[in-house]
């Protein structure tokens, strides 16, 4: 059995639930992953709130016509979510490994 637990990169409590979300330097060419917590992911929730939503992906309904149920899919997403198909690739294959 293998239990793998994802924490807030910036508390890294590990009680907490996390989410992760995907930061693009879009003009820099720089992309990163962080994983946060409701706490933490407060900044990056406002910001995305004020943005237009050209680039947000609903995964929601692509991740169930794949038949797909993580483990993650018990925490409730609440409001904004962003997920990129390089993300939803990635978690694939961490769950296929
Ligand atoms: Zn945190």
């Amino acid at each position: 059995m293998r239990v793998t637990v994802t924490v807030c990169d910036v508390c890294e409590d590990a009680e907490r639930e996390t989410r992760s979300w995907q930061i693009r330097d879009v003009s820099g060419g720089v992309t990163g992953n962080v994983d946060l917590c409701e706490e933490h992911e407060q900044p990056l929730a406002a910001l995305l709130a004020k943005a237009p939503a050209s680039s947000t992906v609903k995964t929601k309904t692509k991740a169930r016509a794949a038949g797909a149920t993580p483990a993650k899919a018990r925490y409730r997403p609440h409001g904004i979510k962003v997920t990129t198909p390089e993300e939803i690739e990635k978690k694939k294959r961490e769950q296929g490994a």
